[in-house]
């Protein structure tokens, strides 16, 4: 008999069911920061990908803003080949680790899945985070060949995820690429609003290394609008191209009676004190945070649940107040399963209306409408409606988590950069060009609050046409937007080529 193992048909492999993410249990893990899900082991990564059915016309690839070969790495992984299942997923993704963990895989890569159709999708999520895990605890090799050096200089505004996959793509380019960041580190929200037991710092912290190591510098407690600005950077400072990566970071207010009250925090300002500002260890840290034991979260998309989560950590009591049902919160399935798992309370139809204070304006007490869906509009969409009840609920802490606009710093220092009325940055669709010759624009900038991997996907696609405005190819019939009512970019699949 043959010892060569056995090739699975592709109706073996549609009948094999998903290795689920070992999880930490949940009464220990709201006991401490650590990561919540343990990892594959390499058995079950090996059997996970053998579910791929290694389609002809991978649907996959499509639905990843990055366009990371699938398949190929799936097949690799199948084969326990996982340092060149790594190599392949680096060709096209420069923050796997971080992808495998935060990517709302279930909307876009696992949602075609064609495995999917039948059964459950092939958890192409886990399998990401799997083999880049192993690249980083093997320490195998991530630099990637630099082109010769182009003499020309990029300077890239903001550290996260689109700012440093630009730096990454250009210095791959043979480009002098400089990033300039706000705050004290790098990372963006990967590091100041993503909670820990979702993304381990020691893993930003890797890649933040690995641009250094591919000498990129990294330039902090730089504003830029503030001490240098665009006309600054691209005159007496001598860059040849400018790319504005600075996200979404100003907080949608409620504007309901109490929102000014002491104890409530928007979701950006709660969670930047903790995990940048390591307010959750005053007074070891200077940072105070107000962290009652009754908690409510107002919104119910993947920041609420992050609020939620954190909160409980701290020792409070956490409750979730959204105006819709179970069905229409915005947040990742896991997210959701994950909170509820973590005895959050939801109170699903209940929108907000008052915080109530006491004699020293400390927030007591939240009233809310109890909502009710309306039938389906035109769209489909069930409107909620107010019913007429409301309740009280005692609270001694609020976070409201209602999105974020595109932070307005660099616009402002700089009549020329167009925006619309939301203040989101206007670009070129194709090209990622902004009104300003030799300034390009991705992630939450142009978009408003996004994902990781689509600020990314953004990013590549501007580093691709900074290197050629930067070395004289770049010639293109521009499209910015000059209506003010114009949408940020709307992602429809990757990018499409560019008409010169
Ligand atoms: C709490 C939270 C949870 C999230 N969870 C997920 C998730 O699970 N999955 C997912 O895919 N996405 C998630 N997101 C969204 C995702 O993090 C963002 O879409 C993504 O980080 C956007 O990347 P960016 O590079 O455009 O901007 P950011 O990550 O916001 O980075 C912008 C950087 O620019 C800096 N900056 C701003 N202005 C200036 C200036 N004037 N000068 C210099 N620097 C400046 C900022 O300090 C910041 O570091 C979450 C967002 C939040 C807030």
């Amino acid at each position: 008999m043959s010892g060569e193992k056995k090739e699975l048909s592709a109706k073996e492999r549609m009948a094999k069911p998903r290795n689920e993410m070992p999880l930490h249990k949940a009464a220990k893990r709201i006991l401490n920061m650590d990561e919540v899900p343990v990892g594959y082991s390499l058995k079950q990564a090996m059997d996970e990908a053998s579910r791929c059915i290694q389609c002809k016309k991978p649907v996959c690839i499509g639905g990843c803003p990055v366009g990371i070969d699938i398949p190929k790495f799936l097949k690799l992984v199948e084969e326990g080949d996982v340092k060149a299942a790594a190599s392949k997923i680096r060709e096209t993704n420069f923050l796997p680790a971080a992808c495998g963990r935060v990517c709302p895989q279930d909307k876009q890569c696992e949602a075609v899945c064609i495995v999917g159709k039948k059964n459950d999708p092939v958890g192409i999520g886990n399998l990401e985070r799997f083999v880049a895990d192993y690249e980083r605890e093997n320490n195998l090799p991530r630099i990637p060949e630099i082109a010769p050096s182009t003499g020309k200089k990029a300077a890239i505004i903001g550290s996260g995820p689109s700012g440093l996959t630009c730096a990454y793509e250009l210095r791959k380019r043979g480009h002098d690429v400089i990033v300039f960041e706000a705050f004290h580190r790098g990372g963006g929200v990967m590091v100041y609003g993503i909670p820990r037991f979702r993304l381990p710092l020691e893993i930003i912290d890797e890649d933040l290394k690995l641009l250094e190591d591919m000498g990129v510098a990294l330039c902090y407690d730089m504003i830029i609008g503030k001490i240098l600005t665009l006309d600054d950077l691209l005159g007496k400072e001598g860059f040849d191209a400018i790319f504005i990566g600075t996200g979404a970071g100003l907080p949608k207010m409620l504007g309901i009676p109490g929102e000014n009250l002491n104890g409530v925090y928007s979701a950006n300002e709660y969670l930047t004190r903790i995990y940048m500002m390591h307010a959750d260890k005053f007074p070891e840290y200077t940072t105070p945070l107000y962290q009652g034991k009754k908690m409510g979260v107002i919104g119910a998309g993947n920041t609420a649940m992050d609020v939620l989560r954190t909160g409980k950590r701290l020792g409070a009591k956490t409750t979730c107040y959204y105006r819709r049902s179970r069905e229409e919160a915005p947040a990742r399935t896991e997210e959701l399963e994950h909170a509820e798992q973590e005895f959050i309370d939801f109170k699903w139809l209940s929108n907000p209306i008052e915080f109530i204070g006491d004699e020293n304006n400390f927030v007591r007490a939240i009233k809310c409408d109890v909502m009710e869906l309306s039938d389906p509009d035109e769209s489909g969409r069930r409107k909620p409606v107010p019913t007429g009840d409301t309740f009280i609920d005692e609270v001694d802490t609020v976070v409201f988590s209602l999105g974020c606009d595109v932070n307005p710093i660099v616009p402002d220092s700089s009549k020329e950069l167009r925006v619309n009325k939301w203040g989101i940055v206007m670009v070129d669709e194709t090209t990622c060009h902004t009104s300003i010759p030799g300034v390009f624009a991705g992630g939450d900038s142009i978009t408003g609050g996004s994902t990781v991997i689509m600020a990314m996907g953004h990013a590549k696609n501007a580093a691709k046409y900074m290197h050629e405005y930067m070395t004289g190819k770049f010639e293109y019939e521009l499209n910015v937007p000059t209506d003010p009512e114009s949408p940020g970019i709307q992602w429809t699949g990757r990018f499409s080529k560019a008409k010169r």
